[in-house]
């Protein structure tokens, strides 16, 4: 599909979904990461929960009518390293510590769930440019990024949380490299007059909804309508009524300005030794790979900001 697109919708007034479709996003992702096929499927993963999370908790930005920059983290200990996601107004970037590692197949599929880890914390930072951002923490339950996140939902959020994610990764004709071929995932949350059957009706589409990213493939041939088309699919028997569409792609806001504020923040001493051994920084973005270079005098200049 070209058009990246997210729905939200409002499922009577029981319940809302969010939809996302991240295969642009998630493709760039592992092409910059350089990441292993299971890297990929997990960096995909994690752009769409943190597309979700962010859409699901817009509601509170607008309250304060300053938009939200949610940061997702994910440090299970398992052998891919950390994964942290930033969803924001103009960003959407992931990364992992070890992009390139690989697992052998669990049951046929890529085992995400293993090179995440589960021995850990899943931590969301709701920032608003308030004082202090919101944070929230649960433990990591498999590493699958969709369990976690729906565990993050509905133990520190307090909101019932269905959550499924999906990337799907195939091997280009030659075999020699891969591709992502679909990534995105659905969010499903109930509101406060919930009834126990709409309740039930929804645990009873978790399969359907968990198969995401065969269901954006299949939707793709119809273009913008995709996303669209695919939720009056999911949620059939509802009344869908789509509040919000918004096109997704993968966008890094850094800046020169943030890596001489993070050179300012090591403080004189450390950038007086990092002088005097390099005669100069080269920082690296971890989420584009972005390369700024300050020189000597350029850090001297640092010291007396
Ligand atoms: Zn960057």
């Amino acid at each position: 599909m070209h058009m990246t697109i997210k729905n939200r919708q409002r499922l009577s007034a029981e319940a809302r979904a969010i939809i996302c479709d991240t295969r642009e996003a998630a493709a760039a992702a592992a092409l910059i990461h350089g990441a292993s096929k299971t890297c990929a499927a997990a960096l995909g993963r994690g752009l769409s929960a943190g597309a979700l999370l962010k859409s699901a908790f817009i509601k509170d930005a607008t309250a304060f009518a300053k938009p939200l920059r949610l940061t997702l983290t994910l440090n299970g200990g398992g052998p891919a390293g950390k994964l942290i996601v930033v969803a924001g107004e103009d960003v959407l970037k992931a990364t992992l510590d070890n992009p390139t590692a690989e697992l052998p197949l669990k049951n046929g599929k890529l085992d995400v769930g293993s090179a995440i880890g589960s021995d850990g914390r899943v931590t969301v930072v709701r920032d608003l440019g308030l004082k202090e951002p919101y944070v929230g923490q649960t433990e990591m339950l498999s590493g699958e990024i969709a369990e976690d996140v729906a565990m993050y939902c509905t133990a520190s959020e307090q909101i019932p949380t269905l959550c499924a994610l999906g990337v799907r990764v195939a091997d280009t004709e030659d075999g020699k490299a891969y591709g992502v071929v679909s990534s995105g995932g659905v969010l499903v949350q109930t509101l406060p007059d919930c009834s126990e059957e709409t309740l039930r009706n929804l645990e009873a589409r978790a399969e359907l909804l968990a198969s995401i990213s065969e269901l954006l493939l299949d939707y793709s041939r119809e273009g913008e309508e995709c996303l669209p088309k695919l939720a009056r699919g999911l949620f059939g028997g509802f009344d869908v009524e789509i509040m919000e569409q918004k096109r997704l792609e993968y966008r890094c806001d850094c800046s020169r300005e943030r890596m001489e504020k993070a050179l300012i923040t090591l403080g004189r001493d450390e950038l007086n030794d990092i002088i005097s051994s390099q005669h100069g920084a080269q920082l690296v973005c971890h989420f584009c790979e972005n390369r700024y270079d300050f020189t000597e005098p350029e850090l001297r200049g640092l010291i007396r900001m």
